[in-house]
């Protein structure tokens, strides 16, 4: 059975920097956290940052790959350099994924963590850019297949393809 890496804050848990959650209210997601398959992850909080927290975004219009290359950094809107936290969190999530053996993530999209689609462009003015955050770069250099929460139903697809080439 195929298990799926999913953000803390889809899963209904209040972990975003505002103190928030995200709940992804789909019957899809509930029949998969009743069968097992859900494996919860906030990269942010399992790095140590508490809740609430400053908004962080990564700097200046680059994206997940490029924090981890080394190439841009991430800070938050009080100006304080996070980028190492934000690394281990995505290394976390990273080794729950294959300590359960998740071959996919269902992630928040827009999050310099788990954005999958866009991320802020580091200008804290709410403009966005095409991209991924750190734990989403990382997980698909992984070979994760990783999808974003308006995309469940893209999923479901995927993992019924999946599954029905393995039977
Ligand atoms: S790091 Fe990911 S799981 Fe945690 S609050 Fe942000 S989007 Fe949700």
């Amino acid at each position: 059975m195929s298990k799926i890496l999913v953000s803390a804050c889809l899963a209904g848990l209040p972990v975003r920097y505002n103190g928030l959650a995200k709940t992804a209210r789909d019957a899809i997601v509930q029949t998969w956290r009743d069968e097992g398959r859900l494996v919860i992850v906030c990269p942010e909080v399992a790095a140590g940052f508490g809740t609430p927290r400053p908004p962080a975004e990564i700097q200046l219009r680059r994206v997940g790959a490029d924090v981890l290359d080394g190439a841009a950094t991430i800070a938050d809107a009080t100006g304080d350099d996070v980028t190492a936290m934000f690394i281990a969190g995505a290394e976390h999530a990273l080794q729950r994924a294959q300590e359960e053996g998740c071959g996919y993530a269902l992630l928040a999209d827009g999050s310099p963590s788990c954005g999958s689609g866009f991320v802020y462009d580091g200008s804290f003015s709410g403009a966005t850019l095409d991209g991924e955050g750190v734990t989403a770069a990382l997980l698909r250099r992984h070979g994760i297949r990783v999808f974003a929460h308006t995309q469940i139903a893209e999923l479901a697809d995927a993992i019924a393809a999946d599954e029905a080439r393995k039977s």
